[in-house]
């Protein structure tokens, strides 16, 4: 009996036209400025504009919300094309910052919906949800600090209730988008010491005691800003707390980091395959002692590693991007592709610069972007030490 595979979910035609989109507006829009922003070290705000007037902020969030629907497969397919028609892993991080924000905003909205609680609901849509979704506003989170960031558990910012506010006091680091943003969700103290005490906070940045303390230097991300930020006796309303007091916040980190890591495996992968398809084409151009690079076979062998290391990250993050839409756990599995496609991305990105020799050393070559824009995903989101070690807990060794 002849069976009929399952259709491909990365192949649908509402996706194809998806990802037709996306590399129409990643053409258009955004490669050919990528050198511009990352000079001045930031992206604009126009370009968050256009990309929420085609519902590009908007895939994955529900359209009462201001969403455009869709789901991890959609956000995974943005990010591929991104990447393989020249956009680059600052843009895909200052520009796709909410992805990090916003889920706890909804979160809050949706428990306040399921209460009666319209009115906080509303209030968090309107101020937050809808004109981030629409390019108007630019959200961040705010979790690390400078003592640390891997152990979020030990956060020291603090909120502290008064009356009918809350008064948040505190130093954060690192913070994607946080000089630019209008909105930050902030982790803080409301409770004793460990994971039980952190809750989150919607902060709009106008907020008197909300400071941006330092724009931050960087290796790699040049157009996406990073900030240091600082709360002193930032006064903000009640109603602005998303989590159940006393644990909810680092719960909620810890759910939604599921799908960050998705996000930074694709990244990675994708960066590999951008980085591989240069390559092959330099390879196949590139004369040394009278032949073609792609003559030599150690050159083939390599760039045939290259391939094999993307594909297998590839495949597995597309299944485990699959398995998160369909609703199911991927804890462990998130880690496993993060880690995963962070190394095959480490070794295919050294490489690319390798068989680019001198050219590919060169400020402005697009693989010297890959290179030093791609070694942070080994350490944001979860260092893979973190990550390895957590894989280990949720296998129970
Ligand atoms: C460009 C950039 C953007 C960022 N954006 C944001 C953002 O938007 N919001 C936000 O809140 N944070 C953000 N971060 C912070 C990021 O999440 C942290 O840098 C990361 O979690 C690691 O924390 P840390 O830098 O404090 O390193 P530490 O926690 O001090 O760890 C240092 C290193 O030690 C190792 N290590 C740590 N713990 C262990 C362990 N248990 N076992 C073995 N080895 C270990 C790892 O190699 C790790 O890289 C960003 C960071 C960068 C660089």
């Amino acid at each position: 009996m002849v069976t009929t595979p399952p259709p491909d979910p990365f192949e649908t035609p509402d996706r194809k036209a998806l990802a037709a989109l996306v590399a129409d507006f990643t053409m258009r829009e955004i490669a050919p400025n990528i050198d511009t922003w990352e000079r001045e070290l930031e992206l604009p705000r126009e370009l968050h504009k256009a990309a929420g007037a085609i519902g590009l902020l908007g895939v994955g969030y529900a359209e009462d919300l201001g969403g455009s629907g869709g789901d991890t497969v959609d956000a995974t397919i943005i990010t591929e094309q991104l990447f393989a028609n020249g956009g680059s892993g600052g843009v895909g991080a200052g520009l796709f910052t909410h992805g990090i924000a916003i889920p706890h905003v909804i979160d809050a909205v949706r428990a306040h919906q399921a209460n009666g609680n319209t009115g906080d609901a509303d209030w968090l849509i309107d101020s937050f949800v809808r004109p981030v979704l629409a390019g108007e506003k630019i959200a961040a989170l705010a979790v690390t600090e400078p003592d640390g960031g891997s152990d979020v558990a030990h956060l020291r910012t603090s909120a502290k209730q008064s009356g009918d506010s809350w008064v948040i006091n505190g130093n954060k680091t690192f913070i994607t988008s946080g000089a630019r943003a209008d909105v930050v969700v902030v982790a803080a103290r409301t409770g004793g010491p460990g994971a039980e005490g952190v809750s989150l906070f919607a902060v709009d940045t106008s907020t008197p005691g909300f400071e941006v303390t330092r724009r931050l230097e960087k290796m790699g991300w040049h157009c996406s800003d990073t900030a240091e930020l600082a709360f002193v006796d930032m006064v903000i309303p009640e109603r602005a707390l998303l989590t159940p007091n006393n644990g909810g916040g680092f719960a909620s980190l810890a759910r939604h980091f599921a799908l960050e890591r998705i996000s930074l495996a694709t990244t990675a992968y994708s960066t590999a395959a951008r980085s591989l398809d240069l390559t092959i084409e330099w390879a196949r151009e590139r004369e040394t002692f009278g032949q073609p690079l792609m003559n030599r076979q150690v050159i083939r062998h390599q760039l045939v590693e290259m391939y094999r290391q993307t594909e297998v990250a590839r495949s597995f993050t597309r299944n485990v991007a699959i398995k998160h839409a369909a609703g199911e756990s991927v804890l462990l599995d998130a880690v496993l592709a993060k880690n995963t496609a962070v190394e095959a991305c480490e070794y295919v990105v050294d490489r690319a610069v390798q068989i680019h020799g001198g050219y590919g050393y060169m400020t402005g070559s697009e693989v010297e972007r890959h290179y030093r824009d791609s070694r942070i995903l080994g350490i944001g989101g979860g260092a893979t030490e973190v990550m390895t070690d957590l894989a280990a807990k949720l296998l129970g060794w």
